[in-house]
């Protein structure tokens, strides 16, 4: 697809700069439904009749409302409309859900591993990720974790397995099962992997919570409290009630 060339000789690839554009205009989700699974889509004018690539005639669509659209059941007025006004920017959120099957999910968490614990981290009396078990037999595990930038702000919240992402953050991208959010280029405050039925895994952290700084990579986590600095690497907390509990 991406060697694809319209009339115009204009290829499909976009930039990286553009897409981020589009992104940020759109809030990122699709601007009709708001999900965060998305495809950028040339729509006024469309791709057979661009000259070029550019932030505000492109759409972050979803498969599903794109498949609407591309099916003639809804108008290509309907999403001119509502790139006008992206349904990110009016509730502030695109959105998602994880799967983690019938099996109590486990995290990675910098240098920590959590497994089947209710409570994997817990800071002063706050549950960072809360896992709950199934409310039906053979129903799914529910997990909830909050999520805050470098300022202390929220920018991912996962409700029962549903995850809410700010429209406020610089950039939310989704991409390969990951979502990743910054505050600025070349910056993660946030990176998110799926590991699916499994758990998820966080691969990047820079978060103020409750006056603690947490800085996470894919090896380890560090805490800094005032007067105070711990790291935690190669951590193993299995079967507990709270993994990891910080005063
Ligand atoms: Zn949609």
């Amino acid at each position: 697809m991406s060697a694809q060339k319209n009339r115009f000789g204009l290829s499909r690839t976009i930039s990286a700069e553009i897409k981020r554009s589009v992104r940020q205009a759109c809030g990122f989700g699709c601007v009709i439904c708001g999900s965060s699974i998305i495809d950028y889509e040339h729509v006024d004018p469309e791709f057979s009749e661009a000259t070029e690539h550019c932030a505000k005639c492109i759409a972050l669509l979803c498969p599903t409302c794109h498949g609407y659209v591309t099916r003639g059941v809804w108008s290509k007025q309907k999403v001119k409309e509502a790139l006008a006004s992206p349904k990110c920017r009016q509730t502030g959120f695109s959105f998602g859900s994880w799967d983690f099957g019938m099996n109590h999910p486990s995290i990675q968490f910098g240098g920590l591993t959590l497994r089947s614990c209710i409570v994997p981290v817990l800071v002063q009396q706050t549950p960072l990720f809360a896992i709950q078990r199934p409310e039906v037999e053979g129903g799914p595990f529910r997990l909830s974790a909050n999520f805050c930038n470098s300022n202390g702000n929220l920018i991912l919240q996962i409700q029962d397995n549903e995850w809410q992402a700010s429209s406020d953050s610089w950039d939310v991208e989704f991409s390969g099962g990951a979502i990743t959010i910054r505050e600025r280029r070349g910056q993660q405050c946030l990176r998110l992997k799926a590991d699916p039925p499994y758990g998820l895994v966080v691969e990047r952290l820079d978060m103020l919570l409750l006056g603690k700084r947490f800085i996470g990579s894919p090896t380890q986590l560090e805490v800094i409290a005032p007067n105070r600095k711990m790291t935690f690497t190669g951590t193993i907390a299995d079967e507990c009630v709270v993994g990891l509990a910080l005063m």
